[in-house]
């Protein structure tokens, strides 16, 4: 579905990814972790069309993403939430919902917004309430509810536990392995690797900018050399 190959990419002319090569297939979660600063929020600016690639190739479904605009990605079903979560602070929960369902037709806009009411009942309960009065983890369901709105194929995740309590990034966790259980693919960032790998089908781990390893979830979690060197547990 999605694939990295020797993609190399940065900011001016400080280049941050060397090489970077991944893919995800349909309907896995895919962990990227890996020490601040080791290139996982600049992978994802890659994938979604914010940052353009120096050199190497990205295709979703076959098709290259290069030179595609961040909002031609979304219509075809890649999706990103920003580490910052982007929301409209002044805006209630379905007005900020209604903003991520512009690609979408009305009726599908209120399927929709019966799914994320479904996934996250505390958005349903607080739909009048503006954003900004939301603690860390409302406001991260939010945006995840949000990016769900445009019927992504694809859904990148740039630390959604940021903030949350260990209990509530579980619980935001198990929200992304229901989100995967419907059929929505999910890159994940996260530094929080333990509990990363413990929901990833997959992960890769990320150090100056490279992936250096990857395997299944338990694989990495269970590799006590991957713990200590990379993963600082
Ligand atoms: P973190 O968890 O700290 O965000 P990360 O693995 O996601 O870590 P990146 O955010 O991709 O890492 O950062 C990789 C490098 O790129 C860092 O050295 C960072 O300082 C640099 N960087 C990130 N964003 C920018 C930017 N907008 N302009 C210039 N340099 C940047």
């Amino acid at each position: 579905m999605l694939r990295l190959e020797r993609v190399c990419c940065g900011y001016g002319r400080m280049q941050i990814l060397h090489d970077v090569d991944l893919h995800l297939d349909e309907g896995e979660i895919v962990a990227l972790v890996g020490a601040n600063g080791a290139g996982k929020t600049t992978t994802l600016r890659a994938v979604c069309g914010q940052l353009r690639p120096g050199s190497g190739t990205i295709t979703f479904d076959g098709a290259s993403t290069l030179g595609r605009r961040p909002d031609e990605l979304v219509r075809d079903g890649l999706v990103h939430v920003p580490e910052d979560r982007a929301l409209f602070g002044t805006l209630t929960v379905e007005e900020n919902l209604r903003m991520g369902a512009w690609t979408r037709t009305s009726a599908e806009t209120e399927e929709s917004m019966r799914e994320v009411f479904e996934l996250f009942p505390i958005l349903a309960e607080r739909r009048h309430q503006v954003a900004q009065t939301f603690s860390g983890g409302q406001q991260q369901m939010l945006a995840i509810a949000r990016a769900l709105m445009a019927r992504p194929r694809l859904l990148m995740l740039d630390e959604p536990s940021t903030g949350l309590s260990p209990k509530l990034t579980w619980t935001m966790l198990d929200a992304v392995k229901r989100i995967r259980d419907t059929g929505v693919a999910v890159l994940l960032v996260e530094q929080n690797a333990k509990q990363a790998l413990g929901i990833a089908d997959r992960a890769y781990v990320m150090e100056s900018g490279a992936t250096v390893l990857h395997g299944t979830g338990a694989e990495l979690a269970g590799s006590a050399e991957v713990r200590k060197a990379y993963l600082g547990l």
